[in-house]
């Protein structure tokens, strides 16, 4: 019985020095007295190198080395002190840490009874690798989900939600806003004389014109074929207007220079004010209205409600 403890022991001993993971076991002084080559790996200090080195000669080596585990002080000595407060600090303790050479390791230390501590290491890089490909995958589809191919700017879902949620900040400070909704002239016939890809180019063209227009936190959207909404938040009706008529007058003058052709085009805008309990559905509603009769008054063309509504 007694040499089959030993036997298995001797077993076990081989199966941890030649393990992927590294096993290190640090005494009482937290001197590491016994680790596989794994373990040593972690550092890059050969393993008869590390044997006998206390964890913070470990540290000091490897940071003078540029090498082990990636350390957020510039101040050995003071993080010394700290993971040394944190060291046997819990009888088990699992956490990650990635070192300079860009790999991760999951690290669990168990404290005995005695105050030695076995140390197990996990090479974690492949996981931490799927994790960032995922997290950058995610942020990708996200903002797919929320631009509009064509024009890169917001999509009609992602504008509305924006809008919803700048009314509701508006009306929480009381402060003026107003919706702007613009609709391209005759854009229909665009298409039919110069093909849709120039319209597409159009399109383009006019988003960039308009987003020199605006500032950085207006929102600006397509909210589909050739309409395309502006929210302008903490903003009089005047400065409104303002904005609409420099819009309207650039993109008047501007010259759409496609396969040598010089194409004129013209939009028209209806502007919608805010109240302190409107919605956006309504907001859109009354500045639609206004696009409409804009359109009827001869297109190219500026309307604006009269009052709040
Ligand atoms: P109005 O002055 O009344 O607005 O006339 P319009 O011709 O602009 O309006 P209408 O709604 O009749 O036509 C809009 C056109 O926009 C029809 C559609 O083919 C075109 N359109 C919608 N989306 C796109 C797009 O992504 N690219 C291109 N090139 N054309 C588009
Ligand atoms: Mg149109
Ligand atoms: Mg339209």
């Amino acid at each position: 019985m007694a040499r089959g403890l030993t036997e298995l022991s001797t077993k076990i001993g081989k199966f941890l020095e030649y393990s992927c993971d590294g096993y290190g076991i640090f005494d009482q002084d937290d001197i590491l007295i016994a680790c596989n080559k794994a373990f040593a790996d972690i550092f890059e200090i050969p393993h008869h190198d590390i044997i006998n080195k206390s964890f913070a000669d470990i540290v000091r080596i490897t940071q003078c080395s540029q090498k082990g585990i990636k350390i957020d002080s510039t101040d050995i000595e003071q993080w010394l002190i700290y993971a040394k407060s944190r060291r046997r600090s819990q009888e088990f303790r699992v956490f990650e840490v990635d070192l300079m050479d860009g790999r991760w390791f999951l690290l669990s230390e168990q404290t005995l009874a005695d105050g030695e501590m076995l140390t197990h290491a996990r090479d974690i890089t492949n996981l931490k690798l799927n994790e960032k490909h995922l997290a950058e995958s995610t942020v990708k589809l996200r903002t797919l989900a929320l631009t509009d191919e064509l024009t890169q700017i917001a999509n009609r879902r992602s504008f509305i939600e924006s809008v919803k949620s700048e009314i509701n900040r508006c009306q929480r400070q009381q402060a003026a806003m107003a919706f702007l909704l613009l609709d391209i002239d005759y854009f229909k016939k665009i298409n039919d004389t110069y093909g849709h890809l120039t319209g597409d180019q159009v399109l383009v063209t006019i988003t960039t014109l308009i987003k020199t227009m605006l500032r950085e936190y207006d929102i600006f959207g397509r909210l589909g074929g050739e309409e395309f909404g502006i929210f302008l938040a903490k903003t009089s009706p005047k400065t409104a207007e303002e904005v609409a008529e420099r819009i309207r007058e650039t993109i008047m003058q501007h010259n759409f220079v496609v396969d040598g052709n010089i194409i004129k085009v013209t939009l028209s805008i209806g502007i919608s004010l805010a109240t302190q309990d409107c919605k956006f559905e309504s907001l859109y509603k009354n500045a639609d209205r206004l696009l409409y009769e804009a359109k009827h008054a001869g297109r190219n063309k500026v309307m604006l409600a009269t009052k709040a509504d």
